[in-house]
């Protein structure tokens, strides 16, 4: 018995409206079909399309640590971790992801908290929490001018008496207090 079914769809993938055979079809050819396969497929792999049979790019790993999103690859290469893996953490809940268009963008503080290497090298001197009122303090280059003395000499000083100083931005503060105690009193001609 040859069908004679005729259905009225709409095809899913290119939207337009056919005659259907079979109550089954979806698309209004074969060239839909195909086509719609491929685009799920690769929805389901990835979202960086073809990036990686290259291999990884170079990101300037500066720059991507200020960035509070990876993506995908960003973070297989922040992390040397595969992709198989971060989207196996993100099937898990493990991390928070963000979707722009078909990209799936990481916060880097799930991520990182994930890992244990974020740990700066200079975490004694950060976490130290000197009162710093920087009211109270002079740049490296006001402190120079004020005492009149070389950037060197104040490196010397502050080093010698272990003088504490912050950094904010681009500049590097040292209390006007704890350089009084050392310069106050040495005469610069
Ligand atoms: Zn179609």
């Amino acid at each position: 018995m040859s069908s004679n079914i005729r259905i009225n769809k709409i095809c899913e993938f290119c939207g337009n409206d056919f005659i259907a055979q079979t109550i089954k079809t979806r698309f209004c050819s074969q060239k839909c079909g195909s086509k719609s396969y491929k685009a799920r497929k690769r929805d389901m792999t990835n979202d960086v399309p073809e990036e990686t049979s290259e291999g990884m790019r170079s990101y300037d790993l500066e720059v991507l640590k200020k960035q509070d999103f990876f993506t995908v690859m960003q973070c297989c290469e922040i992390f040397g971790i595969s992709r198989r893996t971060i989207f196996r953490m993100i099937a898990r809940n493990d991390l928070d992801i963000v979707k722009l268009g078909r990209r799936t963008l990481i916060s880097k503080e799930s991520i990182s908290s994930l890992f244990v290497v974020q740990k700066p090298v200079a975490e004694d001197d950060e976490n130290k929490t000197i009162d710093f009122d920087l009211d109270g303090c002079y740049t490296i280059a006001q402190a120079q001018a004020a005492y009149n003395i070389s950037q060197s000499g104040l490196y010397l000083i502050m080093k010698k008496y272990d003088i504490k100083k912050i950094t904010s931005g681009k500049y590097t503060y040292v209390q006007k207090k704890d350089l009084d105690v050392y310069l106050k009193g040495i005469d610069h001609e």
